[in-house]
């Protein structure tokens, strides 16, 4: 058996994407928000049940001029969550403002939204959580907070494409919420992001930034970046969105194997749906407790890559043990996620991996059980 990568982008049937693309080579019109931008701006304001939706090159980008559009004063502080991809916490710093790291909730390792009050203070002016794994944060309590305390939730919603929570979209939480488009998510546009929110004068901003600030031929307003989303990206992210339905069925047969398969392992936790929410089994992570299993996170790591599988130590490290932050912070502050992050362990979870290899993970992973 070849190697199995923890992920594999999804991708349409060849010629679709061809004829999908063939109008570019007539128009020459090869991004600049095009009409394959348009389209799948529409398209994707449809499906996420968003107001307002702008594309970027990047998840990473769109959070980051998120941020920016908001104006906050620099050396303002950012309540975020340390367990989460590196991504979130440099778009808070890239912006001169001060990540404030809050721990997370053991059970779906999101905020935990008992400790985000104590850390407010008068230079507080928002809160940045992430839907870790597609689970979906406490958006009810998070916007009572925020609601409280007059400050901006900017959801990092990198995971939770095509999620609902109480048959609400995604999207439509917080101010902002801030999805990702990279090859590696359950929805791609090889690389790509958006901003779902719903006051218009923000858009304004979010367009000029992803544009260099321009207003018109004469009219630039503010220092942007470039950011905007080609033709090609695009392209690829209408035929995809296709296909979205079936890729999140393919998933959940996946998801339903390992959960059969793992159930009852001592010291293997799984990460189940949550309820009242629609998922989109972005990754099937899990959490190994060594003392009961027999074998640490990274000897299960190691054995599995003998075996020819790939996984992933997503989050490890968390961003306030990483180099770049380790100085200004202590990881110790936010115990929970720095034990989580020595812990989780993310095995492969893509549409088409099929029963036999999901089988195989598992026998490896129950080899390990020490018999009692
Ligand atoms: C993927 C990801 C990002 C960054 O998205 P890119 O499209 O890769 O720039 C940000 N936050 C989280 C949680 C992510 O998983």
């Amino acid at each position: 058996m070849s190697n199995i990568l923890v992920t594999r982008s999804s991708m349409p049937p060849m010629q679709e994407y061809i004829d999908e693309i063939t109008a570019i080579w007539d128009s020459h019109w090869l991004t600049n928000m095009g009409e394959k931008h348009k389209l799948l701006q529409s398209e994707l304001k449809k499906m996420l049940e968003a107001d307002n939706v702008e594309l970027f090159t990047n998840g990473h980008m769109a959070l980051e001029l998120t941020i920016q559009a908001f104006g906050f004063k620099e050396g303002s502080e950012v309540i975020t969550t340390p367990y989460t991809f590196i991504s979130t916490t440099h778009a808070i710093v890239r912006n001169r403002l001060k990540p404030v790291f809050c721990d997370i909730n053991p059970n779906n390792y999101t905020i935990d939204v008992e400790k985000i009050e104590d850390l407010i203070t008068d230079k507080t002016v928002a809160i940045l959580p992430v839907h870790v794994y597609g689970n979906i944060c406490d958006v009810e309590k998070i916007q009572q907070i925020a609601d409280k305390h007059g400050l901006k939730v900017i959801y990092d919603a990198a995971h939770s494409f095509g999620e609902k929570y109480k048959e609400k979209s995604v999207a439509e939480f917080g101010d902002v919420s801030c999805f990702s488009f990279h090859a590696t998510k359950v929805f791609n546009t090889i690389e790509g992001g958006a901003a779902c929110y719903s006051d218009t004068a923000l858009g304004t901003k979010l367009y000029q930034l992803k544009n260099f600030g321009i207003v018109d031929e004469e009219t630039i307003n503010g220092i942007g970046a470039n950011a905007k989303m080609n033709e090609f990206c695009a392209a690829m992210g209408i035929c995809n969105l296709r296909h979205f339905d079936e890729e999140i069925a393919k998933r959940e047969v996946v998801y339903n194997r390992y959960i059969e398969n793992l159930e009852g392992i001592q010291g293997i936790k799984t990460n189940r749906s949550q309820e009242n929410v629609k998922y989109n089994y972005a990754y099937f992570p899990i959490i190994i407790e060594p003392s009961i299993y027999g074998k640490t996170r990274d000897d299960l790591h190691d054995l599995l890559l003998n075996n020819g599988i790939g996984s992933r130590r997503y989050f490890y490290p968390i961003s306030n043990a990483c180099d770049c932050y380790s100085k200004e912070y202590d990881a110790n502050d936010t115990p929970i996620a720095l034990d989580i992050s020595k812990k989780v362990l993310t095995l492969p979870m893509y549409a088409d991996l099929t029963n036999d290899i999901v089988d195989k993970i598992c026998s490896i992973i129950k080899g390990q059980v020490i018999k009692e």
